[in-house]
């Protein structure tokens, strides 16, 4: 995407905020007409107040120090009401963006998300987002400052004196528009640098956080600790670079701002001497306009900073859109969500790639599990037994059919599918909250009688009876505080708490000791009775203490 079409998108989506931002900008440009007013005013008072002394000794100083007190306040009063809208308004953008942004990647299913990993999504939310700050409150509103007021100062400038208002003019382009779109071109590189460097300590970080035990135990977290100091040096020299360019652009917006005071000067000054200034005001002037040319700066002097972001602020956008624009891969049929018949599923000829060019994780499956059947699927680690799961709640799309209570699979619409068919995973989370919330996310209406139920069935009541506070204990950041068998059953306790018609259990006998396995069968046996459910395992036994119906899977097939 070219730079003009990421700005124009980027003020698109600022939309809904153009009356704060429209009001910032507006009480912006107030305050820097104030500025150029108040130095100009006072430029001239002074000097008609010398040449007063001088000559005649009268002036009427009354209205020009009204002037001055004016203008003075208003400068002071419109700079501070100018941060406070453009703060309000820029805050309340970010966090429309957030929100859209989120609601983008709702859709989108696991699949479509796994090349981004954990804490580069997380950046884009967050960090990625933050950065457009400045696309708005650095970029767009002081371009939109500057081109209105340099215009005005300009033009007010002219019909005073047209040699000065021709030399500010120039020179106002020099410092607004040549010298950041340079600052803008060095530090474009080093920019983007920045933003990906960024990006990949955050992943480490994240790495580094979540996987410290693992590290620890390798003896890596040395060389883990070593890596992310080489990406911080990156991130602090990326950032040097870009700063250096800002510095030079600041040095060259200053000079100009004092070229452009001796061109008013001694063009203002050479107009007195021919008698080219209004003659009763015309030594006065001389200061005014020298003063009220080095003022005009004002309306420029943030660009130069302000481009030097550009690279930036583009890379964020371009990470943000690309999240922003997937398409759903996985999307409802065009009519409504069928009504299943029974509660059967059948897989004919279903194949499955991870990715364009790798293997297949499933490769013809056939497959019919009538309603209510307990099916078990016995295979080793690889066979694509986990795949099989995915593919009935749609985390992945497939080629071939899979039926659904006499229906395309394809046809259900998400949330219809997801009340349909429940899943525990081996990889589902728990979040951060109590026991309770960790069960009620998934059925928010399950009273305490239901939550009893659920656990018991999956041998934990007694675990939970022992907690200190009971449902209501925190289980921790990332559910840290219980053995990795715990956590599974508590996954599995939310998924029956929904009780679905159709249940998959996905290794639910995983890290648990031989005699807590057998209950936890036997009773899932007894608490799903009449359901579908598919037990995956590699467990011989708790296949057949489940069910007689095993099927053995190899390779991507029913073997
Ligand atoms: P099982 O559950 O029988 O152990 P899986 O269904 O998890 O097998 O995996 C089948 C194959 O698909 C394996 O080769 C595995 O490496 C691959 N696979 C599984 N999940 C993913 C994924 N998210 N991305 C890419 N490949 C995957």
């Amino acid at each position: 995407m070219r730079d003009m079409a990421v700005a124009r998108r980027l003020l698109g989506l600022a939309r809904p905020w153009r009356g704060w931002m429209g009001l910032a900008v507006l009480v912006a440009c107030a305050t820097v007409l104030a500025s150029v007013a108040l130095m100009g005013i006072a430029g001239w008072f002074i000097a008609a107040m010398g040449i007063a002394g001088v000559t005649t000794g009268m002036m009427n100083y009354f209205l020009p120090a009204v002037g001055i007190r004016f203008f003075a306040i208003v400068r002071t009063g419109g700079r501070y009401g100018e941060r406070l809208l453009s703060h309000e308004a820029t805050f309340r953008l970010l966090a429309g963006l957030r929100l859209w942004l989120f609601r983008r990647l709702i859709p989108l299913s696991p699949g479509q998300l796994q090349s981004r990993r954990g804490g580069d999504l997380a950046g884009s939310l967050q960090a990625d987002v933050d950065t457009l700050q400045h696309a708005y409150l650095r970029l767009a509103s002081p371009i939109a400052v500057a081109l209105m007021c340099g215009v005005a100062i300009v033009l007010v400038v002219a019909a005073l004196h047209p040699p000065t208002a021709l030399a500010l003019a120039v020179l106002l382009i020099v410092a607004g528009g040549i010298v950041p779109t340079w600052a803008r071109r060095a530090a474009a590189a080093p920019g983007a640098e920045a933003v990906a460097s960024r990006a990949a300590l955050r992943v480490a970080t994240v790495d580094l956080l979540q996987g410290l035990t693992d590290l620890r135990a390798a003896g890596a977290v040395e060389r883990q600790l070593a890596a992310i100091d080489g990406l911080g040096e990156r991130l602090v020299d990326s950032q040097c670079r870009a700063s250096t360019a800002g510095v030079v652009a600041e040095a060259a917006v200053g000079l100009s701002a004092g070229l452009a005071l001796w061109c008013a000067a001694l063009l203002a000054s050479a107009s007195v001497a021919v008698g080219g200034l209004l003659p009763e005001v015309a030594p006065a002037l001389v200061p005014a306009l020298a003063l009220a040319a080095l003022a005009a700066f004002e309306a420029v002097a943030p660009l130069p900073a302000a481009m030097e972001r550009w690279g930036e602020v583009r890379a964020a956008a371009r990470r943000i859109f690309d999240l922003a624009d997937r398409t759903p891969a996985i999307v409802a049929g065009p009519d409504l969500s069928p009504t299943p018949q029974d509660a059967s599923v059948v897989f004919s000829s279903v194949r499955l790639r991870y990715a364009p060019g790798s293997p297949p994780a499933l490769d013809g499956l056939d497959l019919a599990i009538p309603d209510g059947r307990h099916l078990a699927i016995l295979g080793p680690s690889g066979a694509g037994k986990s795949s099989l799961g995915r593919l009935l709640v749609r985390f992945w799309d497939y080629e071939g059919e899979i039926r659904l209570g006499g229906h395309d699979l394809r046809r259900y619409r998400p949330e219809d599918l997801r009340r349909l068919v429940g899943i525990a995973t081996q990889d589902a989370q728990l979040f951060n909250g109590s026991v309770r919330d960790n069960l009620l996310m998934a059925a928010p209406e399950a009273d305490a009688t239901a939550l009893e139920k659920v656990l018991d069935v999956v041998q934990l009541a007694e675990f939970v009876r022992g907690l200190p506070d009971g449902l209501d204990t925190w289980i921790g950041e990332a559910g840290a505080r219980r053995s990795a068998g715990q956590a599974r059953r508590l996954v599995l306790a939310r998924a029956l708490l929904r009780d679905p018609r159709i249940l998959i259990l996905d290794e639910p006998t995983e890290n648990l000791d031989a005699g807590t396995a057998r209950l936890l069968i036997a009773s899932l046996r007894a608490a799903t009775e009449g359901r579908t459910v598919i037990l995956i395992t590699h467990d011989p036994r708790a296949a057949a203490q489940f069910t007689d119906q095993i099927v053995h899977m190899e390779s991507g097939r029913i073997s």
